[in-house]
């Protein structure tokens, strides 16, 4: 059993703050859980295997990191060792989506074996790309597996299988620690470098270790002596700091002298002293002191504070020559650069807990990191996919990450967050600043939907700028609803007047015999018969002579406007109910467009005039699903001979059982020939050429054209 008071205890006195008591009820359900989840597990060293999860806790302590973070890393192992009895979703129900969301981005971490050694480099960096996208979602998986990855190495004595040993220690000098570099952890960093270099040369380790011991008083002494007086220097000048001696870890030394070719009594820079001061301001003046006591080294004054390194690196370097003739570092920064020189990313986490800023910063920074690495992949399509690269990522003001697909814009933003956004939307920040509806998300962007509340809803143009299928659906879902209720509404208005045209209800009207078999014979409900009238196809008169002249019902079926669904697709879609222009009335085979309007799409000819100036916004890709339909009305203007007799023509129709709607005559300027009009009604585009090539062919006609 672990005493979890006690432990709780060590867990302020490493992190020295004090748990809330809600935050203490949770740790210790947690060390509740991780007892039983890794029960009957031990390491290596045959311990029992909880006491590494409670290990790493400190180690997250130790960097100060919160609470969530601490729980995490008491229960990043009780998912993939406890054979079963702990899972995610009881994480999740019991800790909270946080802890789950990191637990799982660290298993998921965990389960990645990085090649390494003498593999191509291409290979490494794909990797450390995998790991990084493991924990996008959220920063602190990294630091919970730097922790766990420290712990193991820390404890890597214990493991005696020698290959084992040898992998687990080049994949940290490998993988980890150039993460933890990157991340600015350098405390993390510095260690686990040294515990993998004792592990793959430890005969190099050795040496290292005994020469730096050698003279490790002497040069203890001098560093003390430097820091001495440097210290009285500042206090004459009344300046206060802290200073304190470095000195180079082992790998670090071996390095250098593995890359210079120097030997270990060349390398000069073993110790350095460094200064930590209020704030900038104090730096440049402690560098000022520092070049009056000593004699500074050409080309050796670095000012990262002016221009910090990539990795956000702030600090002054300079190296000077000292009263015994050797080189020495001098590092001057303030203690907000030095928490970030130390801890990095963490201490960036830290100091501005939640901020949106940070994460905006941390998540493109990683996106950064990941495309230079992908460079020169060999198989960039493949990993992309496996990636996803397909995506962006983008946050929310309260700083949620949102992956939302490539070539997003802000419109599809809003209704991935809430359809209802996404219908009152009225605009967009991008990083504070307004963009248009067509603005295509970037990595790391941190998005603000601003909203209308009193807006109608959705505009038709929007469907333009829409990338996702899911927002486009939305959007003509809700223009769907909103048509059908106003068509709804004026069908009602329609018999209403019928209603009182004849004296009766609206319900009497309903009821009446011709009715219900109109409604029976075309299997119309009164809600569609209500939308048919509202839309035009079936109206007043058509109505009015149903019920007054029975026998020319059929009259008014004729008229009757066909549901265009699932004949013509738009954009693809083919549940959209469409107008066709009367303009220029397509038949099926014509080449069509669909042209947004406040009504809904209409569906014109690709040649028709009266789209010509139409904004390109408006404009939708639409194709015909079936050639085969009921029929269509198109419009013909015959140009004939005056003393041609027209009924000639017209047994071309009868013949052919073509319907003719109407037909005009007028006469032509010339007065020689007469137009005739005619709208008929045919099944297809290819029905209709036949039938104009059979007119032509006719004596006195001159020509046939198309309306
Ligand atoms: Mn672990």
């Amino acid at each position: 059993m672990i005493k979890s008071k006690a432990f709780i205890d060590e867990l302020e006195t490493i992190s020295n703050k004090t748990f809330k008591s809600e935050e203490k009820e949770l740790i210790e359900r947690a060390i509740e859980v991780v007892e039983y989840a890794h029960e009957g597990f031990y390491r290596k060293s045959g311990e029992p295997f909880v006491y590494h999860p409670l290990e790493v806790a400190k180690i997250l302590a130790s960097l100060k990191l919160d609470t969530i973070t601490l729980i995490s890393g008491i229960l990043h192992d009780t998912v993939e060792d406890s054979n079963g009895k702990v899972t995610l979703e009881y994480i999740k129900k019991n800790f909270g989506k946080e802890v789950a969301t990191i637990v799982d981005g660290v298993t998921k971490v965990s389960k990645i074996n990085a090649p390494v050694g003498n593999i191509e480099q291409k290979k490494k960096s794909e990797t450390i790309q995998k790991m990084l996208f493991a924990m996008a979602e959220d920063v602190r998986v990294i630091f919970v597996k730097l922790a766990d990855r420290l712990h193991n190495m820390r404890t890597i004595e214990f493991v005696d299988d020698h290959e084992k040993k040898k992998y687990k220690a080049l994949e940290t000098l490998e993988v980890y620690a150039p993460i933890a570099h990157k991340l600015g952890i350098h405390v993390i960093k510095w260690e686990l470098e040294d515990l993998s270099f004792k592990v793959l040369y430890p005969e190099e380790y050795y040496k290292i270790k005994e020469l730096v011991a050698e003279k490790k008083k002497e040069r203890e002494e001098r560093t003390n002596e430097y820091v001495k007086q440097l210290m009285l220097a500042l206090k004459e000048h009344n300046i206060k700091a802290k200073i304190e001696g470095r000195y180079k870890h082992y790998y670090s030394i071996w390095k250098k002298m593995k890359e210079k070719n120097k030997k270990f009594d060349e390398i000069y820079d073993l110790i350095g002293i460094r200064a930590i001061v209020k704030d900038i301001k104090t730096c440049y003046t402690t560098v000022g002191v520092v070049h009056q006591i000593w004699v500074p080294l050409p080309g050796r004054f670095k000012d990262y504070i002016a221009a910090p390194k990539s990795n956000g690196y702030k600090s002054i370097h300079t190296t000077v020559i000292t009263q015994y003739g050797e080189p020495l570092e001098i590092q001057i920064r303030d203690y907000q650069m030095h928490n970030e020189a130390e801890y990095g990313l963490i201490a960036h986490w830290i100091y501005k807990e939640k901020s949106v800023d940070l994460k905006q910063k941390w998540l493109s920074q990683l996106l950064d990191w990941r495309k230079e690495l992908l460079k020169g992949s060999t198989n960039l399509s493949e990993l992309k996919n496996e990636l996803q690269l397909g995506e962006v990522f983008v946050l929310t003001p309260k700083g949620e990450i949102m992956h939302m697909p490539k070539g997003s814009t802000v419109i599809d933003f809003a209704y991935a967050i809430h359809t209802e956004i996404g219908h009152h939307f009225s605009g967009a920040k991008v990083n504070g600043k307004i963009v248009p509806i067509s603005y295509k998300l970037k990595n790391g962007d941190v998005v603000e939907i601003l909203v209308n509340k009193s807006s109608k809803g959705p505009s038709l143009d929007w469907l333009k700028y829409a990338k996702s299928p899911r927002t486009k659906a939305k959007i003509r879902r809700f223009f769907r609803e909103q048509e059908k209720e106003k068509l709804i509404d004026s069908g009602k208005d329609v018999i209403r007047k019928l209603a009182k045209r004849l004296n009766t209800s609206i319900e009497g009207l309903l009821e009446h015999e011709k009715i219900v078999d109109f409604l029976k014979n075309h299997n119309l409900s009164i809600e569609e018969l209500f939308i048919r009238i509202g839309e035009g196809s079936i109206t007043f008169n058509d109505l009015l002579n149903l019920l007054e002249k029975p026998k020319e019902s059929k009259k008014a079926v004729k008229n009757q406007k066909k549901s265009y669904k699932n004949l013509i697709a738009i954009d693809g879609i083919s549940s959209i109910d469409v107008h066709i222009a009367k303009c220029c009335m397509p038949v099926p085979g014509d080449e069509i467009i669909g042209i947004a309007s406040r009504r809904g799409i209409t569906v014109h000819r690709t040649e028709c005039k009266n789209i010509k100036n139409i904004d390109e916004n408006r404009k939708f890709k639409a194709n015909w699903i079936s050639e085969e339909s009921g029929g269509f009305f198109a419009a013909i203007e015959i140009e004939l001979d005056k003393n041609e007799r027209l009924p000639e023509i017209m047994n071309i129709f009868v013949n052919k059982k073509i319907n003719i709607s109407s037909l005009k005559v007028s006469d032509s300027e010339t007065w020689r020939t007469v137009f005739a009009y005619f709208t008929i009604m045919v099944k297809s585009l290819s029905e209709l050429n036949e039938l104009i090539k059979e007119i032509e062919k006719k004596a006195g006609v001159i020509r046939v054209r198309r309306k």
